[in-house]
């Protein structure tokens, strides 16, 4: 089976080909790293080229992106702070299109702990896509869904990494009113094939409850990651403790395509972008009580209403300069790890932490040397 795009390093695995095409030709299949690539199943198809008219590693497109302001905000509800990764900026915007009648289309786990993307029509549908999964969601065939919805004049808000927002834009190839794209600030993602040979060696004997990579109980600039498991089992390590939060800051084991991002700042497709608001204990410590504050960019004309018609929100314009500095994934991709494929080669030779060790040679020294300053996530 070939593969749909010719340059595969590029391919984001949004799925929008294996969506569009009429005789279900593509299938999404997983690589020997872990990650979604398109093939299409020959005896299918019937080369109407639809796959590559919807494929944003083969084609230019440019963005709209009209305006750059950029805020700080957080929900005024503590709880909502508490159940987000940041200021709960996410869950106040949600609640706003759900409570009009609309749609919310974004990341949750399974029941296997993969991450994949759905739509919500409830409140409390919201409550499992809240916090941040640093595992590729799957998109599935939520483009379709969102087509339909869309063509039913029903009001969208599809939240995603920002080539899953760029691929959405491609697959419906017209701009809808009643559609609004949100996109996270975003590092990188890892695989779920790496993620659970990570819990593999965490806690090999019983299945998982739950995952939190942002527990805030020690903070929202120190917080940890902590996952709980079906035997009654607790792990919870600080970030810079946690080998697979290292190797995910370290690049070491990102999706390909996430090395070249072409969708970062004016080569946005979202109508707004949401990230953390680091630095914000130097830059405006006014704001901030370590309960989480969302940074906020208003990238259309589309997304203007969110300054001003979120009731349950703070917020305020800040000097985008100084916050850029201390968000370096903002603006740039992440660099390249030339360790990645020794990782990958020896994959299926070591557990994650003789892996570990074997990758980074110098591992102990590593593990305490990896600089988190300017690199929290
Ligand atoms: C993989 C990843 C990398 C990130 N890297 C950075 C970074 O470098 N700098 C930064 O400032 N912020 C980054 N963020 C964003 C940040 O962690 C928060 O999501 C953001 O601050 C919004 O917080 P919130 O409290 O408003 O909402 P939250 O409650 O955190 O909600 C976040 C939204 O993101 C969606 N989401 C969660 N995981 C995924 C996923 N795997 N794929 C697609 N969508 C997902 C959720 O479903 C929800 O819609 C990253 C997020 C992800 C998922």
């Amino acid at each position: 089976m070939e593969y749909v795009c010719n340059n595969k390093d590029k391919c984001t695995g949004c799925s929008a080909c294996a969506q569009i095409c009429p005789k279900s030709a593509i299938s999404m299949n997983v690589n020997d790293e872990g990650f979604l690539y398109p093939q299409i199943n020959d005896s299918l198809c019937v080369d109407c080229g639809l796959c590559h008219s919807v494929c944003q590693a083969e084609l230019e497109v440019s963005a709209n992106k009209l305006a750059n302001n950029i805020f700080l905000c957080y929900s005024k509800d503590d709880f909502v702070r508490k159940k987000s990764s940041s200021g709960g900026i996410f869950y106040e915007i949600a609640k706003s299109v759900i409570t009009d009648g609309g749609y919310v289309c974004s990341a949750k786990y399974n029941g296997d702990f993969e991450v994949i993307h759905v739509v919500a029509s409830s409140l409390e549908e919201l409550n499992a896509m809240l916090k941040s999964k640093y595992i590729q969601s799957n998109i599935g065939d939520t483009y379709k869904i969102i087509e339909e919805l869309l063509s039913n004049d029903k009001k969208v808000l599809f939240v995603g990494t920002p080539c899953q927002v760029k691929g959405l834009k491609m697959f419906l190839k017209k701009d809808y009113k009643n559609l609004l794209c949100g996109e996270v600030v975003c590092h990188g993602v890892p695989s779920n094939k790496v993620f659970k040979k990570y819990i593999d060696y965490v806690h090999k004997n019983s299945k998982l409850k739950s995952i939190d990579f942002r527990d805030k109980t020690t903070g929202w600039k120190d917080y940890t990651i902590k996952f709980e498991f079906e035997d009654g089992y607790i792990f919870q390590e600080k970030r810079n403790k946690c080998l697979y939060f290292m190797g995910f800051i370290d690049n070491l084991y990102l999706r390909k395509s996430c090395y070249w991002c072409d969708c970062k700042l004016e080569n946005s497709f979202a109508d707004f972008t949401l990230g953390d608001c680091w630095g914000i204990e130097k830059i405006a410590p006014q704001n901030d009580d370590d309960k989480g504050v969302s940074l906020l960019i208003i990238n259309t004309e589309k997304a203007n209403w969110l300054k001003n018609s979120l009731n349950d929100i703070y917020i305020e314009e800040i000097d985008s300069e100084e916050f850029l500095k201390y968000n370096p994934s903002i603006s740039v991709s992440a660099s390249y790890n030339d360790k990645r494929k020794i990782f990958f080669d020896n994959f299926n030779k070591y557990d994650f932490g003789t892996l570990w060790d074997y990758v980074y040679t110098d591992s102990k020294l590593k593990r305490l040397k990896i600089s988190m300053l300017n690199k929290v996530k």
